[in-house]
């Protein structure tokens, strides 16, 4: 039996054409349709001549996750897509749909993740296993298509969803090759953005790898103690470390770093962590996101900072000169909003699998 072949795995796609012996343009019809129409694989497969479609469909595998649910918000424009991979894990992709049209897709680069922060409920997972390109791009299809019977597409794609991904970084550049790629998706990179704990030296070979691809970091806090008291591997990668790899990648890049701020009462909202944070920022090419905590429950007693004191806090940072915005999740009923990603479900899969393999 000749082996399967991915249909993200282009040069595998290409030999295969190759021994089916049908034109380059019918291979390219099929991708159009497929990456950048997302009208699914069976109008993809009707690009073909008829006498090779069947073999070219028994060898070749288009989705390697399955859609296992589909949430709609009742709040506001969210949908979560529950997809399996065929290890049987459980990931969750989120589609945004804002009140200006525009639709922003977040995916998860990772089952789980080994950052473990205290506030988030995919560091709580205890479970962190990477997800595959072939993963990687098939969320986007899957939401590709689910958008397409709303005649909308995706505009944005934002690697914020579950794990790190700079713990995932050779599927996540193969992902990003692939999204770019003419021939494939066609993404413009300005409109991909990946959202990282902060780990200096992937940033900087990811900037110079996608000068113009955007670059979110995890900040939450300008001081060392309180960083480390919220993000475990602040340890390892020490707020100056992370200076320096800012102030190097506005020489790669030439264009704004986000930086995310995660906003707990009583734990890094003062008006002296704002001054801090202003202090810390100077000289810096960044956007500072303001993200309302949306609680937990590994963590019932972490609050977010109440609107009067986040409106204080962008103040200070506003009159240092900073771009300040303030990030409103979507879809807190149905788990969707950051930092509730989770499938408990995935804990129990991996140690069932790791005593397997014993
Ligand atoms: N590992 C990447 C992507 C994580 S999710 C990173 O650390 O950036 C994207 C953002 O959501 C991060 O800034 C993360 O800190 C934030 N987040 C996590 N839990 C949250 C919660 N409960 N409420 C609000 N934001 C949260």
């Amino acid at each position: 039996m000749p082996s399967s072949v991915s249909i993200y795995d282009s040069a595998a796609i290409d030999r295969l054409r190759a021994e089916l012996k049908f034109e380059p343009r019918r291979l390219r019809a099929l991708r159009t349709v497929y990456f950048k129409k997302f009208l699914g694989n069976e109008a993809a497969l009707a690009e073909l001549p008829e006498e090779v479609r069947e073999p070219f469909a028994q060898r070749v595998v288009f989705h390697p996750l399955a859609v296992a649910e589909s949430a709609d918000s009742q709040l506001d424009g969210a949908t979560k897509l529950v997809l399996r991979t065929t290890a049987g894990y459980a990931i969750e992709t989120v589609i945004m749909r804002t009140g200006t049209g525009r639709v922003s897709l977040c995916v998860s680069s990772q089952v789980g993740c080994a950052a473990a922060c205290g506030f988030c409920a995919t560091g709580q997972m205890g479970v962190a296993k990477n997800l595959t390109s072939a993963e990687l791009l098939d969320q986007v299809v899957l939401a590709g298509e689910h958008m397409c019977n709303e005649e909308r597409a995706v505009r944005n794609i934002v690697f914020m969803g579950m794990g790190e991904p700079f713990h995932n970084e050779a599927a996540i550049y193969e992902a990003i090759t692939a999204l770019l790629a003419p021939e494939l998706f066609h993404y413009p990179p300005r409109r991909i953005l990946i959202s990282t704990v902060g780990i200096p030296d992937a940033m900087l070979r990811c900037a110079r790898r996608f000068p113009a691809l955007n670059l979110a970091l995890s900040l939450h806090s300008a001081r060392q103690a309180t960083r480390e008291k919220l993000i475990p591997l602040a340890a390892k990668y020490p707020l100056d470390d992370l200076r320096a790899a800012l102030a190097q990648l506005h020489e790669i890049q030439r264009q704004p770093v986000m930086i995310e701020y995660l906003m707990l009462a009583g734990v890094n909202d003062s008006l002296a962590d704002a001054a801090d944070l202003a202090a810390w920022l100077e000289g810096l090419d960044v956007h500072v996101n303001l993200i309302p905590y949306n609680s937990i429950a590994a963590v019932p007693n972490w609050q977010t900072t109440e609107r009067p004191e986040r409106d204080a806090f962008a103040t200070v940072l506003r009159k240092a000169g900073f771009v300040v915005t303030i990030r409103y999740s979507l879809g807190a009923d149905i788990a969707a909003a950051c930092g509730q990603l989770v499938q408990t479900e995935n804990r129990q899969l991996a140690q069932q699998q790791a005593m397997s393999a014993q």
